[in-house]
């Protein structure tokens, strides 16, 4: 198998206004309410996330990674599962994040796929299952040695994570907040993109569309 030919980290501006309108009924240019300080104040918990995320003393970095990914999983996976039935095919035709940024699947055949928000999260959560369960990869076995490469995976299993939460922030947050579980999507995502920076896991590029949203939230610490 070829790790490498694996995609869904293709991104593309979203170019023509007919775009921008159909992405209109769920999101707002102007108004980014995930900004305002009575919603990004709000978090779970106010354990201090820096000496979470960070490699405690003797532990292997890659066996930290893996850990960390399959927890993040669960819990990405369970938040979006909460918000899954507003994420259709019709309310998401295209898998968007903020500032309308499309996000293409590429498939084994390294065919970039436009596909509606539900099909391409789906995907990645299939992707990211396989990669987790397959023992070459993510060894669970004492003595197995991780496989080369196993950063640039992790890095992509991440990019994957980013955007999953970034599509809810920008498509979903008028149904995260009546649910009442914005204080869980910021309390996940600040994990998650603090996770990322002490281990060089995303690239400035990608996180880029959200770091106006990143910057409000460390201002809360
Ligand atoms: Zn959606």
């Amino acid at each position: 198998r070829s790790f490498t030919a694996m995609g869904g980290c293709h991104s593309y501006p979203s170019a023509t206004k007919a775009d921008k309108t159909a992405e209109g009924i769920n999101n707002n240019l102007e108004e980014r309410p995930y900004l305002q300080q009575e919603y990004v104040c709000q978090r779970i918990t106010h354990t201090d996330v820096f000496a979470l995320t960070a490699l405690p003393p003797g532990v292997d970095k890659a066996e930290w990674l893996a850990s960390n990914t399959v927890a993040f999983f669960k819990n990405i996976n369970l938040f979006s599962s909460a918000l899954s039935e507003f994420c259709t095919p019709s309310n998401c035709p295209t898998a968007c994040g903020p500032g309308n940024t499309v996000y293409f699947w590429t498939d084994d055949h390294g065919r970039k796929l436009k596909c509606s928000a539900p099909l391409y999260f789906d995907y990645a959560m299939s992707y990211i299952q396989d990669l987790l369960t397959d023992e070459d990869v993510f060894p669970t076995k004492a003595g197995s040695v991780f496989p080369t490469g196993f950063v640039f995976l992790v890095q992509k299993v991440f990019l994957l994570f980013f955007r999953t939460l970034a599509h809810i922030y920008w498509s979903h947050y008028r149904e995260t907040l009546a649910l009442g579980l914005h204080p869980h999507l910021n309390t996940l995502f600040t994990h998650l993109t603090v996770f990322c920076r002490q281990h060089s896991l995303l690239e400035p590029e990608h996180i880029e569309p959200l770091q106006d949203l990143i910057a409000a939230l460390r201002q809360q610490d």
